[in-house]
């Protein structure tokens, strides 16, 4: 088994999507200080599980995200997948290829795969355990590890050389079963002291188990009067509903002759309507009629009133008419006795007009033949003339 490839996404200082492929033998990654040669083998240690921040050279988990740079923004999450050669199948899985993959987003959410599979962190810890890849284990010596390794106490060393052992597997495993005996012995004290509470209670507990026995025998009573009861009644209720049922069929039969009836009396009904109806148009046309024949009553009488109005002032005209033509015919009478008055006037006029024209051809004569007229002459002639 050994290490093949590792593919970095948003890790650290590995913004890009970054493949590093191993192949057998050495390899080495130099470079200047700080270009992220140790962050390649944080990433190696955090995609085996490692939870410790502050090992991974972070306050906080998410300070492993790429938190941007001059050039690039911050990313949202990294991802790193660890490829392993497993052809001698030390991995126990069917596969000659195993990839670990682990992604965390700035949220604090975690994912973790096997083979693009999903899964939890305890399947990847158990899948490298006793094979010397772990995060804790020796194949991932960190800087200034060794020598920590080297000057540490032989306990402190321990678990490294157990992992190489490949006893850590059996470890945890015994440890579990410690933990599970504990725990078993723990409920062994406990199901004592129940015990030793119960025996306490054991006689009065007998006592009460007397008196349950004692009103179990006396419920056992009780039920059975019970279902006596019931059964006396369910007889009774039976009855009632066998005399129910013939009333029901009777009253059946009843309805089925009641909505025959109803039927005939609907059928009826409709015809009935029908002539309602019919009659009500006759009705409709007669209201009709008589609204239009009242109209016209009320028009002739309206008519009539008038022809009355003018026959009174016609009378009226007639009589005034006549009162006028008695007068006119006074006033005739007058003018006539009048105008022979005149006549007798004009007459008398035209006499006397006549003897004063005889008068004046005399004067005139007279005139030319004196050539003029006294002062007294003239008056004298104009008082005759309009005496006319
Ligand atoms: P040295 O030899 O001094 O130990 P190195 O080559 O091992 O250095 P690392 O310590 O692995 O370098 O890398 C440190 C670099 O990683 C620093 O430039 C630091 O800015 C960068 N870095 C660490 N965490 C992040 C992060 N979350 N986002 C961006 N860059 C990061």
């Amino acid at each position: 088994m050994y290490l093949k490839r590792l593919e970095l996404v948003g890790f650290k200082s590995f913004a890009e999507r970054t493949e590093l492929e191993f192949v057998p033998g050495i390899t080495a990654v130099v470079g200047p200080n700080g270009s992220g040669k140790s962050n390649i083998s944080d990433a190696i240690r955090w995609v085996l599980g490692e939870q410790s921040a502050k090992s991974l050279r972070g306050a906080k988990m998410e300070d492993i995200i790429f938190s941007g740079s001059d050039s690039r923004k911050a990313v949202n999450y990294c991802e790193v997948s660890l490829t392993l050669d497993n052809s001698d199948e030390k991995l126990k899985m069917d596969f000659t290829e195993v990839t670990v993959t682990r992604r965390v987003y700035r949220s604090g959410d975690s994912e973790y795969y096997i083979n693009r599979q999903s899964c939890r962190l305890r399947d990847i810890i158990e899948l490298f355990m006793d094979t010397g890849v772990g995060k804790e284990a020796y194949s991932v010596i960190g800087q200034g590890r060794i020598e920590e390794i080297l000057s540490t106490r032989a306990e402190d060393r321990r678990s490294l050389f157990e992992e190489a052992a490949g006893i850590v597997k059996y470890k945890a495993r015994k440890k579990e079963a410690v933990k599970k005996l504990d725990e078993t012995e723990q409920n062994l004290v406990r199901i004592h002291d129940i015990m030793s509470e119960i025996e306490e209670q054991m006689e009065p507990l007998s006592e009460q188990a007397e008196k349950a026995k004692a009103y179990l025998r006396l419920k056992d009573t009780l039920t059975q009067n019970e279902v006596g009861l019931y059964v006396r009644q369910f007889d009774l209720l039976h009855e009632e509903w066998e005399e129910m049922k013939a009333q029901a069929l009777k009253l059946t039969n009843e309805q089925v002759e009641c909505a025959a009836d109803i039927n005939q009396m609907d059928a009826k009904i409709a015809d009935l309507r029908q002539h309602a109806s019919e009659q009500d148009q006759v009705l409709e046309e007669l209201q009709q009629r008589l609204l239009s024949v009242t109209e016209e009553g009320e028009k002739k009488e309206g008519y009539r009133e008038v022809l009355r109005e003018r026959l009174r002032n016609y009378s009226k005209n007639k009589q005034d008419a006549r009162s006028k033509a008695v007068l006119l015919q006074q006033k005739q009478d007058e003018l006539r006795a009048q105008v022979s008055s005149f006549k007798e006037q004009v007459e008398q006029s035209t006499e006397m007009l006549t003897g004063l024209e005889k008068e004046l051809q005399l004067e005139q004569k007279r005139y030319v033949n004196y050539t003029a007229f006294s002062d007294g002459d003239v008056e004298r002639l104009k008082r005759i003339i309009l005496k006319f």
